[in-house]
């Protein structure tokens, strides 16, 4: 069964053009209950029951992550991709979920994140006081899992739709790579996102970064205009990274333009055969 949630709010937006927030259903969390007075205890429940009246609906933490007031709106408004995503050798989304289901993957994957975490050890046995390692980290199919979406596509993939999905900011971690990453932060390295996500997707993307629990030092994004190729705008900020003065002991990604360019000590390449990002 299902725990019992308490909403953050009651809210209606179909009342209003700005959400109607009723803030008075947040006392109804635990320690905010206690110290309120007893006169306005005792109107809660009238507040609560005139507020279910006028139709508002409760939102719950997990949900106001990605309220519709942080949403960006060009998710429906069409910013052109940033990339040119395609399928590789004769594979599409289907034999990308069927392989990523596979003990093939799964070695891969986990190979990758076994060299990756050793790359790790010897590093910080060769250098016991650094202070400046690093982990450059892609997001999409490195620690986000899309699949969820791809499951849902039923012909080919669209920018446009791949971007409703962004916005969601529901896409669960990877748990390997997330293991992986906490991890490395434990042991004083930096975690640094970089991704081919654009700019205009900073805001979903830290809320489902905060929603699965990911601790990090860094997000680097794409231009919402930059058009150049992956494996050029990566190696560029990678090497601004490195002229910050961190050492990138570890770059991790499951597309070889995530790794291509240089400026970083070891590479990792993570399977993925839904898409291939240039
Ligand atoms: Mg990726």
């Amino acid at each position: 069964m299902e725990p019992l949630r308490s909403p953050l709010w009651l809210e209606n937006t179909s009342l209003f053009t700005v959400p109607v927030r009723i803030t008075v259903v947040v006392l109804y969390r635990e320690k905010a209950l206690k110290s309120l007075n007893k006169k306005l205890k005792s109107v809660l429940p009238v507040l609560v029951a005139v507020a279910f009246a006028i139709g508002c609906k409760p939102v719950f933490a997990e949900d106001a992550l990605v309220h519709p007031a942080l949403s960006h709106p060009t998710a429906a408004s069409g910013v052109p991709a940033p990339v040119k995503v395609s399928s590789p050798g004769g594979f599409g989304h289907k034999e990308g979920l069927e392989f990523a289901k596979t003990p093939e993957y799964k070695k891969e994957f986990d190979k990758a994140i076994d060299s990756a975490k050793l790359h790790c050890v010897e590093f910080i046995k060769a250098n016991p006081n650094s202070l400046n390692k690093a982990i450059i980290s892609d997001l999409d199919e490195t620690l986000l899992d899309n699949r969820p979406y791809f499951q849902d596509v039923k012909k080919d993939f669209t920018w446009a739709d791949f971007e409703k999905w962004v916005f969601k900011a529901k896409a669960p971690n990877l748990p390997a790579t997330a293991e992986f990453l906490k991890w490395a932060r434990d042991q004083g390295f930096a975690i640094i996102f970089l991704t081919g996500r654009p700019e205009n997707m900073r805001v979903v993307t830290t809320a489902n970064l905060i929603k699965n629990k990911v601790a990090y030092d860094g997000l680097f994004m794409r231009g919402d205009n930059d058009k150049r190729p992956a494996s050029k705008f990566k190696a560029e900020v990678r090497k601004k990274i490195e002229s910050m003065g961190f050492k990138i002991v570890v770059n991790i990604g499951d597309q070889d333009s995530d790794l291509a360019g240089g400026f970083a000590i070891n590479g990792e390449k993570l399977p993925n055969k839904l898409y291939f990002v240039q």
